[in-house]
This record gives structure tokens, sequence and C-alpha cells, in this order.
């Protein structure tokens, strides 16, 4: 592979460029996405980042398994974090659980959004990180850095709150291509009179009784949000891997490799981070690809609780299976805007059933690949910095080949396996069995059983017996009403007529 395999490519926001990957070490892959704020339901712009990601790191684990970076051996490691201290926790916690005591309504807030969240995502196929840091377990690594960051000069106290200096960072800005002196000058809002500069953001602040606070130097409070994802990032990307890093990874010393999230979050967040990781290591970076995903909107509009087109991940699922979703998100590249339709949802629903029908069309029982084969457009398309949309086609192209073809078995046998073997990278588990699911999935929200189905169709064929033609018809009708069609067909051995069901919505 990595003599003639594709090389894997990469676009870097902070280089504005696509390059090939090499990791700081060949034999260990380390990536950071910010994860979800644990106060409210995920919504379907959430899914993004994390199908998106999920996709990368399956590619990660396909390339380092066949040596793409020379390594006899190569790992990979992918965190994502869970913020749950944040203000807007503290206030659902407030309107939701008033009688309890803040901490304990604060627990329940985030272990049940975290709860939900993992369900939203194990439904939309995607694997878990190799960790899941909580900010509330790395109070302590906060500190240390915010510690570090005020030694070197890079921070400074005011008003119950310690503040990042931005002005103490020459080269501060260089993610989002923000250069300070036009911050200060367009800045609309007036400079906080405890702030040396406008784009100072809070690294740690006062907490009241009533809100959640841990002891620290600077007396009682919590941390602010950027500071979570520089010590979460260290702690398990540099502090816990370092020892057994290659030479050259360690001179590199508190850097990893790719740093992930929503493009909303390249100013202030990630900036910010890079600011503080690089202030109190005093490393030349933090990570050294950045990746972000383009913003979704739904049916030609921004998703906002306002215009009542805000969709959770959780009420999708309901209607559609996960696998769905997760298809219609690939159908765009990662880094265009999305727009989402319900339209694409029944183009997704068509070509996953479309994949599966083949799969199953060559064998009876449990469809599986015989090798490991995949093609090689397919993955080029992939390395080709996530391009799904492109491997996607050329899935829908392997299909057309396969129909059209009247090749010898083996060829036939190795456009399938190519077929379920990207299916699979791009993280659906079961293509075969996807029209199947689909159908069972319909049914579950049905508000009748297949008992109850089968019983009317028993009475419609003997109204129909008895020439009871309008009281057959009563029956369809109704059956029709809940989205169950009959079908009715000679069966040609026995020459009786009978009766299949199926779920049309
Ligand atoms: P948040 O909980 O708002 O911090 O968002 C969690 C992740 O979802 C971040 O990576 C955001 O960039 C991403 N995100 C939020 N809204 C959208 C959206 N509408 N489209 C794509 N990604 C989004
Ligand atoms: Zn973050």
């Amino acid at each position: 592979m990595s003599d003639h395999g594709p090389k894997l490519q990469l676009y870097n926001t902070l280089t504005r460029a696509k390059a090939p990957f090499e990791p700081l070490d060949a034999g260990h892959v380390r990536m950071y996405v910010c994860g979800p704020t644990v106060y409210d339901f995920a919504h379907i712009g959430n899914a993004r980042p994390v199908i998106v990601f999920d996709v990368l790191f399956r590619l990660l684990n396909y390339l380092a398994d066949r040596n793409a970076w020379g390594a006899k051996k190569t790992k990979v490691t992918y965190v994502r974090n869970i913020t749950d201290v944040d203000d807007k926790i503290n206030a659902r916690a407030l309107r939701d659980y008033p009688d309890l005591p803040l901490n304990d309504a604060i627990a329940k807030v985030t272990q049940k959004t975290a709860d939900q969240f993992h369900a939203d995502v194990k439904a939309l196929g995607c694997l878990l990180p190799t960790h899941e840091p909580r900010a509330t377990d790395n109070i302590d690594q906060m500190q240390e850095m915010i510690a570090a960051l005020l030694a070197k000069g890079h921070a400074y106290e005011a008003e119950g709150e310690v503040l990042f200096d931005t002005a103490s960072m020459a080269d501060y800005g260089q993610l989002s291509n923000r250069k300070l002196e036009e911050q200060q000058a367009g800045a609309r809002v007036e400079v906080d009179a405890h702030k040396r500069n406008a784009g100072d953001f809070v690294l740690w602040k006062a907490s009241n009784e009533n809100e959640p606070g841990w002891d620290s130097p600077w007396g009682r409070g919590r941390p602010g949000w950027h500071i979570e994802c520089s010590a979460m990032s260290n702690r398990y990307l540099w502090d816990a891997v370092k020892d057994k890093l290659s030479d050259g990874a360690k001179s590199a010393v508190h850097q990893f490799d790719i740093h992930g999230g929503g493009l909303d979050l390249i100013f202030p967040h990630h900036e910010n981070e890079i600011a503080q990781s690089r202030c109190a290591h005093g490393s030349a970076a933090m990570a050294q690809v950045w990746m972000h995903n383009g913003f979704l909107q739904v049916e030609g509009e921004k998703m906002s609780k306002s215009l009542g087109n805000f969709i959770t991940i959780n009420e999708l699922l309901e209607k559609w299976p996960g696998e769905l979703v997760r298809y219609q998100m690939l159908m765009t590249s990662y880094r265009q805007p999305i727009d989402w339709t319900e339209h694409n949802c029944n183009i997704a629903s068509l070509a996953l059933v479309k994949f599966s029908r083949l799969l199953r069309s060559s064998e009876k029982g449990d469809w599986q690949p015989q090798s490991d084969f995949l093609d090689p457009d397919f993955l080029g398309a992939l390395c080709d910095d996530l391009n799904t949309p492109a491997a996607i086609a050329v899935l829908h192209k392997i299909c057309d080949d396969f129909t059209k073809s009247s090749s010898a078995d083996l060829i036939q046998q190795n456009r399938l396996d190519a077929l379920h073997n990207g299916l699979e990278i791009l993280g659906f588990t079961d293509p075969a069995g996807f029209e199947t699911q689909l159908i069972e999935f319909k049914r579950q929200g049905l508000d009748i059983s297949k008992d109850e189905i089968g019983e009317l169709i028993a009475a419609r064929a003997e109204a129909r017996a008895a020439k009871n033609w309008a009281e057959g018809d009563r029956i369809r009708d109704e059956l029709a009403k809940m989205g169950i069609q009959l079908k009715d067909a000679k069966n040609p051995d026995t020459g009786e007529i009978e009766t299949t069901w199926e779920v049309k919505r």
C-alpha cells in the first residue's frame, strides 16, 4: 500500500491547501475532534462532524492496517470530548430540576443528554472514539495549563477571572486569518473594562454558590470552554503516549496530527485552543492538520428553533433508519454546505435498497464478501480529502457494471466484494441487510402488528370468496390508510390467488 496505494490527501484550514497526510509518528496517528456540550438533544447539524470524522477514523484504520505510512504496525487514537461544564448546562439544570441541589441537577442533565447522544450516534453507525474524556474529569489538567500560561506571562488575573492575553502571542490569529489590530478596530462591542485587549478570553472564572465550581489558586471557579480541549487533547494525545512515540514525533513536543470540528469552531474556539496550547507548552504547533466540516441547513433554510425547522437526531431516527441519515450526509463532500431535504432521504433510501438487493441477489441467506477487495477508484476518491460523493458514484458504477455484465464469476464476485467493502468503510455495517432492516423499521412504526395484518387479509379473502366485493375493498382501503399495500397474485402451482403485503409510505 505504501508504494502503490493512493496517498491520503487532506485539506488543512491552517495552510488553506490540500497536502499528503503524513502522521508525526508513522506508528501512531492521533486525532482530536470537539464533541458535544451536553445540555440538550443533538440536532442533525451536530450529526455531521460525528459522521464525517467517523468515516475519517475508519479510513485511517483501513490505511493503518495496510501499512500506508511505512511502519510495521500503526495504531490510530481518536479522542472526542464531552463538554459537561457550561453555563447552558447550569441554566438547563435550574430549569428542569429546581428542587434538586445544583450538582445533582447538573449530573442529571449531563448524564441524560450524554446517554441520548451515545444512542443517537450509535444508530448513525458511528464507532466509539478511543477516548471520550469529560471536562469535569480534567479540571486538574486545565488548572495546570492555566498556571503555566500565567507563569509565562500569557495570562493575567482581573475581576475574579483569569484571561488569556492575546497580545502576548505574536502570531495569534493564524487559523482564522484574523489580525489582532483588526479585531480591536472592528470591535462593535465596547471592550470589557477588565480586558487588556478586546479578543482576550476567559481561562477561569469565579463561581457563585449557584454555579458549579472547583477550588483553585484563583479562588473557587470553573474553566472557560476553550481550555477544556487544550487540556484534554494534551493529556490523551501527548502525555499518555509520548514515551512510546518515535524520535521524530517526540521532537514535535505537545503536538498531534489532526484536529477537527465544524466550520463555526474555527473562530474563536480553535484559534484560542491553539493560542493556549502553544503558549503553555512553548510548542510550534498544536495539531498539524485542522479539518472543518461545512454547515448543514434544512430545505434551503438555516436550521433554527424560531423557524420551526430544528430537527434533532432523535426525531429523525423515529422516521428513518440511521443508515439513511448517514448516507444522505455522505452524498455531499464534507467541506461543502449540505441542504438537508426529505427528497434526499428518499434518494438515499433508493440507493441503499438497490445496493442491498444486488448483494443479496447473488446468494441466498446472509451474504458475506469473499475478500477485502476495494475498487481503486473508490479508495482514490476517499483518499482525496474524503470525497464521499465521488466514492459513492464509484459504488453506483460497480452496480451498473455488475448488472450489465456477463463476465466470469470471479469478476462479478470482485464487484460484489468491492461494493460491500466500500459500503463498510463508509460505515454501513450490514449493507446486504439494509432492505430487510428498512422493512422491519417501517413495520415497527406501524400501528398494526403482522398478525393483525394477516387476520385482515384472511377476512378479505373470506369476503371475496363470498362475493362480498364491497367488504373486500373496504378492508383493502383500511389497510392502505395504515400504509399497507396488498398485492394479489396467482400461485402458478395451485392456481389460487395469494395475497402478499408491503409497507408503502
Ligand atoms: P455545539 O454543540 O454547538 O458545540 O456543536 C457540536 C459540533 O456540531 C461542532 O463541531 C459544530 O461545529 C457542529 N455543528 C453545529 N451546528 C452545525 C450545523 N448546522 N451543521 C454542521 N455542523 C454543525
Ligand atoms: Zn474543542
